[in-house]
């Protein structure tokens, strides 16, 4: 038995080659679900091909059926070598679906009449801004990420205060101020496609742009640099050093370091620039708290890394990908 294989930047994919008694040579590859398609939605788990063909099939997430199913035929004799060709394939073909079956993923005209008049727009940063959540990958880097993790789970699951959670989390970590300018060397920010573009046009349309953010602006300020958003724009956690750089530490005056510090956070920016028409564009609950809490006008979620049937049917629209945001502005 082989295995081999990385696909996608984060996610290992892995294959398996075994002699079947037929004697042919068989390949079962796991690859990433695929991720934005379009306005819509997503994902795909190939099945077992052999290998010459892979068949890929399709699943809607919010229901688990399969949708749709497509064979992909491979060229050469190295299955993990085609993979990432394989992936990329796949995911064109997820992109030119119709996924209409996504709730919310078509606007209604009200809705997007809502969007191309925002004053701002508040984006989340982990897993909507940028690819990845900043404080699991922090924590991987300080080599004490199974025991966040499993620490994140107990206070989701307990119910547990934003705030204690944070602090439980930061004990654990530690994370000195030398720890921090490591781990910002070595982990670019990872930019989700099409936000670049789509931070441009607005901003260049008149619209001002914020980030509102549960991770760190030591972090976050690099990113709001690189795509021309003022420091004065980031809402965000501050981690705190003593003297010789050790960990001391967050910032308690910081909105975002307790629950329901995202609505909070647009309320404030709302009442000091005295804006009448806001939007929140996000991944997860607290995101949509800044709808459901009456601080913005339009909640856009967005699911292109992690897909969650409950923002997609709370969310005013529903997107996979940053496209159709710009194209809407066009
Ligand atoms: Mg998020």
């Amino acid at each position: 038995m082989l295995r081999s294989g990385i696909v996608g930047d984060t996610q290992r994919a892995e294959t398996r080659t075994t002699r079947p008694a037929s004697g042919g040579l068989s390949v079962t590859a796991a690859l990433p679900s695929i991720r934005p398609a379009g306005s819509q939605t997503l994902y795909c788990w190939p099945q077992v091909g052999c290998l010459q063909r892979l068949q890929v099939s399709y699943y809607l997430l919010k229901t688990g059926k399969k949708h749709y199913q497509r064979t992909f035929h491979l060229h050469s004799t190295d299955p993990a070598a085609e993979l990432p060709t394989l992936h990329k394939n796949s995911q064109k073909t997820a992109d030119q679906h119709d996924w209409s079956e996504v709730p919310n993923g078509t606007p209604s005209e009200d809705i997007l009449q809502l969007w191309r008049d925002a004053e701002a727009v508040c984006f989340d940063v982990d897993s909507t801004l940028c690819q990845d959540e900043s404080i699991d990958e922090l924590a991987r880097f300080l080599g004490v990420a199974d025991a966040v993790a499993e620490l994140t789970t107990r206070a989701m699951e307990g119910g547990m205060e934003f705030k204690e959670a944070l602090a439980m989390r930061l004990d654990l970590m530690k994370p000195s101020e030398g720890d921090l300018k490591r781990y910002l060397l070595q982990h670019p920010p990872k930019i989700t496609t099409g936000i670049p573009a789509l931070v441009a046009e607005l901003q260049s349309s008149g619209k001002a742009v914020f980030l509102i953010s549960g991770g760190f602006r030591q972090i976050i300020d690099p990113i709001a640099e690189i795509l021309e958003i003022p420091a004065s724009h980031v809402y965000a956690n501050r981690l705190l050093f003593n003297e010789d750089g050790d960990y001391a530490g967050f910032d308690e005056t910081e909105f975002t370091c307790r629950s329901g510090g995202k609505p909070r956070a647009v309320a404030r920016i709302k009442s000091e620039h005295a804006y009448s028409h806001m939007v929140m564009i996000g991944d997860g609950a607290t995101d949509l708290e800044a709808k459901t809490q009456g601080a913005v006008e339009l909640f856009i979620g967005y699911g292109g890394v992690a897909f969650r049937p409950k923002i997609a049917e709370a969310a005013d629209w529903y997107v996979c990908s940053m496209q159709p945001l710009i194209s809407a502005l066009e």
